[in-house]
């Protein structure tokens, strides 16, 4: 069988490149290793947030998130817009609040600065005493990250006849000829295509390894934590506070962030490149996290498979000292992995004119992909 596209990887970058592809007409095939999707995609917090970004991150999250809201009209992907609030905990973090909202309204983004009363209003789980002022995005929306992906799937597979999943097929071989690339799977199966996009988000030894080794892609581990089921819990939408604001590309590039330093009881969070986010789902659980732990595509392994219990305390401290809530009645505790470049903000690889990787978009693949994988099919089919 013959295709325009074969993409390799069923995770958020990979289906957005196959949905793109799709949109334009083109005959695709997504093929994916396991039974569905279970690495990133799923166990992210489900932000979408480009409030944290800057650059072409943030146009490619702002018109994600307009696809999204095109798609949801359509088909329930478990979008919600509840919009994202910054909590400022100190002047430091308010500093930075001013300084991004004047570059939001200068790009037309909307948000709003809310006074502490005012966000104790909104969310009377905060704390007063850790809450000094916050910063609100109307716009954005929350997945649940355990439903989304397949939910796209399903979208994806009654919309475009043009369009082809195939899952539990593991691409081990990539073969280029003149004319087109040959795709091999371990069950022995080949198909052809004009092109090949490669997403295979944190999996470097099935295809290309040679290219992965020496690639500069470094891995992250991130530890996430699950509160049991708060129905009542008025905690809505995508909640980011201080250390959040210390640590988004978005501040980093305000006039101040240059001089602004971490305050000591801080340090060792940082250190751990710790921050604290709360998401609450559709069934009243809370999601809160996360670390962040690093080795290189050889030494992946070494980030073990276990989670740090003083990593996970560190963070139940930070939390606690935010919200009022119990945040220590977990149900479940987890870690996620994704990969990223030291100097890049995605690891993009051409093999000849027709195999094309593209992976390792670091930690803003709900947020950013959709926008991304729009341009590379723009710029790979004219
Ligand atoms: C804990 C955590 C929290 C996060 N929170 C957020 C957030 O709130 N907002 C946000 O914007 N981003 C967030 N992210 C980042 C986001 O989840 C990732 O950027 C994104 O999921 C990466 O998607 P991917 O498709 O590259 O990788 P993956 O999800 O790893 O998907 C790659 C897929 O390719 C498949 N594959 C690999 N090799 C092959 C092969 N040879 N043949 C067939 N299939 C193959 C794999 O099985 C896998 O399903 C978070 C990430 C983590 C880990």
């Amino acid at each position: 069988m013959t295709y325009d596209l074969i993409v390799v990887g069923g995770g958020i970058v990979g289906t957005f490149h196959a949905y793109h592809a799709a949109v334009r007409g083109l005959k695709v095939l997504l093929l994916e290793k396991d039974a569905q999707p279970h690495q990133a995609t799923v166990r992210n917090f489900g932000q979408i947030v480009p409030s944290g970004m800057s650059g072409r991150w943030f146009a490619y999250g702002r018109r994600g998130l307009e696809i999204y809201g095109q798609i949801q009209q359509e088909f329930d992907l478990s979008l919600r817009r509840n919009g994202s609030v910054y909590i400022a905990s100190d002047e430091d973090e308010q500093t930075l609040l001013h300084e991004v909202k004047a570059r939001f309204d200068a790009e037309s983004y909307a948000s709003e600065l809310l006074t502490a009363d005012r966000l104790l209003e909104r969310y009377p789980v905060i704390r007063r005493s850790y809450a000094r002022e916050a910063l609100f995005f109307p716009q954005e929306l929350s997945a649940e990250p355990n439903q989304f992906i397949h939910r796209l799937h399903q979208y994806m597979a009654g919309r475009f006849p043009n369009l082809t999943l195939q899952f539990r097929t593991a691409v081990v071989g990539c073969d280029p000829s003149e004319s087109h690339v040959t795709v091999r799977s371990t069950a022995g199966e080949t198909w052809q295509a004009g092109k090949v996009i490669v997403c295979g988000g944190g999996e470097f030894r099935l295809l290309f390894p040679n290219v992965f080794r020496t690639s500069g892609i470094i891995t992250s581990k991130l530890q996430m934590m699950r509160t049991v089921a708060l129905p009542d819990l008025p905690l809505e939408g995508n909640i980011l506070t201080g250390l959040t604001i210390r640590r988004y590309e978005s501040f980093t590039q305000c006039p101040s962030y240059g001089r602004i330093r971490t305050p000591e009881p801080l340090e060792e969070l940082k250190r751990w490149g710790i921050h604290i986010l709360f998401k609450k789902a559709v069934d009243g659980s809370v999601i809160i996290g996360d670390s962040h732990e690093y080795a290189s595509v050889d030494e992946v392994e070494s980030l073990g498979y276990h989670t740090n219990a003083h990593l996970n305390e560190l963070m139940l401290r930070e939390a606690q000292r935010i919200v009022t809530f119990d945040v220590r009645a977990l149900s479940e505790t987890w870690s996620g992995f994704y990969p990223q470049h030291g100097d890049h903000d995605v690891y993009e690889h051409d093999i000849g004119n027709s195999i094309h990787i593209r992976t390792a978009i670091g930690g803003k693949g709900m947020t950013g992909s959709c926008g991304y994988a729009e341009e590379v099919i723009a710029t790979l089919f004219g």
